[in-house]
């Protein structure tokens, strides 16, 4: 049968927001139930609460929400997060933390003040104070900057506030336990109508404060997702939505309107960020879309991430993202084709030097293997002695400063001349390919030039594509 239950589930779930754009516009689908997660940005002064106050009451299906802590108000400004990490490592030195202490809860009076509210946080400064004095953690430390916000923002939407480390649970060892989390959240959640949960952090069953990685709210955004089985993940943040390319490097480039969570993963993976990497899995395995939105242009579509979709990308590609700092090492052996596990022995090498490889493009006699630069300079000789021992080749020649570009639309496969269109666009840049591998998805073509033709390979790219669209 073609039509699996989850193709299914994830393509009726994608016809229901394609069916009524306007709508979704003004305030969203309102039968739908919603988990909304705002980024730091979208809460960092009163002013940006209130943009974000006014979306949640645009929309009856906007149920539970998860702020991040207080982000930048302006470039050069610091995040309360950061504010914390700092006081924190002053409290460690035996330092006074008085006046940090104080920066910190004037961030947060200038929102309950702007906001108008009749709220004190005096009782939390004075146990946040406390504990960082007694050195509660670092953890604990940073979490305090979603745990406040989450309580303003609870009493300004009128909303219950549920501290996150009542229900995101780590284990011992600080890593995440997904099935406890997902049970407790279900049972919680089950009782109200309406909540505000901290992002970012948890605690272990013996309450010990645990965080995720930096970026972590957008993963407690998708836990809730999943454990209330909600029909959308809204994820506002301050950019209209995924962009086809980095906007350090092109100009404006557009926004993706609908991208599927095998391509974004590819992107994210070649360094595009808006979402944290691990906020994809919880929503994905329940055929979740999510949805990247502007807090400061809620009239824009944003982004549709989505498990799987009959939409055609706008263009034949989806996006295109890439990381400079690669090297390429290359081998050469007369005869290589016809001797097996040639591939295995000169990979161990790298394995045993406890080395990633990225990409192993190989010819009839010649292999190469591309690794991460920084990973590499300080071992690689202990690699070449590896593969000469191992594998013994006829030469081995290593390449440095080179660029890997990924890219990337599930349009490709059904569109000839995608490869030819790229190289003959890097070809009038004069640009030297020195690698080309297209995965067998045909979702992706991975290719290698030198550091210095990054951004212009880029561009070429984005321009043949998106600009001429030839
Ligand atoms: N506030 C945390 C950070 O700055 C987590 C988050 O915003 O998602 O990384």
């Amino acid at each position: 049968m073609l039509w699996t239950n989850r193709i299914f589930c994830g393509m009726i779930k994608d016809s229901v927001y394609l069916r009524d754009r306007q709508m979704r516009n003004l305030g969203g689908i309102k039968s739908m139930r919603k988990v909304v997660k705002f980024g730091g940005s979208s809460l960092a002064s009163a002013e940006q609460f209130k943009k974000v106050g006014d979306i949640i009451r645009a929309d009856k299906g906007r149920k539970y929400v998860v702020p991040s802590a207080p982000g930048k108000r302006f470039d050069g400004d610091i995040k309360v997060t950061d504010m914390l990490y700092a006081c924190y490592a002053k409290a460690e030195k035996k330092e006074d933390i008085t006046a940090s202490i104080a920066a910190i809860r004037e961030r947060y009076m200038e929102i309950i003040n702007g906001l108008g509210l009749s709220l004190s946080l005096d009782d939390q400064f004075e146990v946040i104070s406390e504990n960082f004095k007694k050195l509660a953690g670092s953890n604990y430390a940073a979490s305090r900057g979603e745990y406040l916000n989450g309580i303003i923002m609870a009493n300004y939407l009128g909303y219950e506030f549920i501290d996150a480390a009542e229900v995101i649970v780590f284990h011992e060892d600080g890593t995440f336990d997904a099935e406890t989390t997902n049970e407790k959240l279900s049972a919680r959640l089950a009782e109200c109508d309406n909540a505000v949960i901290p992002g970012f952090y948890g605690a272990t069953a013996e309450g010990k404060v645990t965080t995720f990685s930096r970026g972590g709210s957008d993963i407690t955004g998708s836990l809730i997702a999943k454990a209330v089985h909600a029909d959308l993940y809204e994820n506002w943040t301050d950019v209209s939505g995924f962009l086809i390319a980095d906007p350090r490097i092109i100009d404006h480039p557009e926004a993706i309107e609908t991208i599927t969570y095998r391509e974004l993963r590819e992107l994210a993976y070649m360094g595009a960020t808006v979402l944290h990497e691990d906020a994809i899995f919880p929503v994905r395995q329940e055929g979740i879309p999510i949805n990247i939105r502007n807090t400061n242009a809620p009239e824009d579509n944003g982004t549709w991430i989505v498990g799987s979709t009959c939409q055609k990308s706008k263009y034949v590609i989806t996006g295109i993202a890439g990381k400079k700092g690669f090297c390429s090492v290359n081998i050469e052996k007369d005869m290589m084709n016809s001797e097996i596990g040639f591939g295995r022995k000169v990979l161990q090498a790298f394995e045993e030097n406890g080395i990633s490889f990225e990409h192993v493009p190989s010819g009839i006699d010649t292999m190469t293997v591309f690794v991460h630069q920084d990973e590499f300079m300080h071992k690689e000789q202990k690699v070449v002695a590896g593969i000469h021992r191992l594998a013994n080749p006829d030469a081995i020649d290593i390449e440095s400063d080179l660029a890997l570009i990924a890219v990337v639309g599930r349009g490709m496969k059904s569109t000839r001349g995608t490869a030819g269109r790229i190289f003959s666009a890097l070809a009038h840049k004069n640009i030297n390919v020195k690698m080309i591998d297209q995965g067998s998805s045909e979702l992706n073509i991975i290719i290698g030039v030198a550091n210095e033709d990054f951004e212009t390979a880029i561009q070429a790219i984005y321009d043949i594509f998106v600009i001429t669209r030839l």
